[in-house]
């Protein structure tokens, strides 16, 4: 195991934030029913948790694509298909944190990079339409591409500060 994977506290909250970015909030209330239950028939899944069926299957979908749920197919005897049965994976909560965590602080280490090469160098609309670097404005003529205001030249330094900012409360985790 990485330092990553042993320094992260699983509060609720993170593991809540964690759910939702990689399968939607929807999928909360089926999680939340499935997560002590082992082969849960898809049609119960639907009953005890009023959500239509096509919802359910789209919503279990998305969870076992990110692994967090797996399925045996049985046919029904009386009925004549087959019925999925679902079983939640709560040993992959963990790794699914870490990962959105690391994916998360690329992005922001990436953002930041880019304010920093670009340092007092970007050009801002004063209607707030666009924001553009120094190239991008340039072929501009520094007018905005909406509404064709002249562009402001923008000092980044709070930006950056933010970025940076955030990046080290992430990285307490890293
Ligand atoms: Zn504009």
């Amino acid at each position: 195991m990485d330092t990553m994977a042993k320094k992260i506290r699983l509060t609720n909250k993170l593991i809540q934030e964690t759910l939702i970015e990689a399968v939607g909030e929807d999928s909360l209330v089926i999680i939340e029913f499935l997560k002590n239950r082992k082969n849960i028939s898809e049609f119960i899944i639907g009953e005890k948790t009023n959500i239509e069926i096509h919802q359910v299957r789209n919503i279990l979908y998305r969870l076992h694509n990110q692994n967090l749920a797996n399925y045996k197919r049985k046919k029904d005897s009386k009925k004549g298909y087959y019925i999925s049965y679902w079983t939640f994976n709560k040993k992959r909560i963990k790794d699914l944190v870490i990962e959105i965590h690391r994916e998360k602080l690329l992005r922001l280490q990436e953002r930041l990079n880019k304010e920093e090469k670009n340092k007092g160098c970007f050009f801002l609309c004063s209607n707030a339409c666009a924001r553009l670097d120094f190239d991008q404005s340039s072929e501009l003529s520094f007018r905005c591409p909406e509404c064709g205001s002249l562009l402001q030249q923008q000092d980044n330094e709070r930006t950056i500060e933010h970025l940076r900012q955030k990046i080290k409360e992430l990285e307490i985790y890293s």
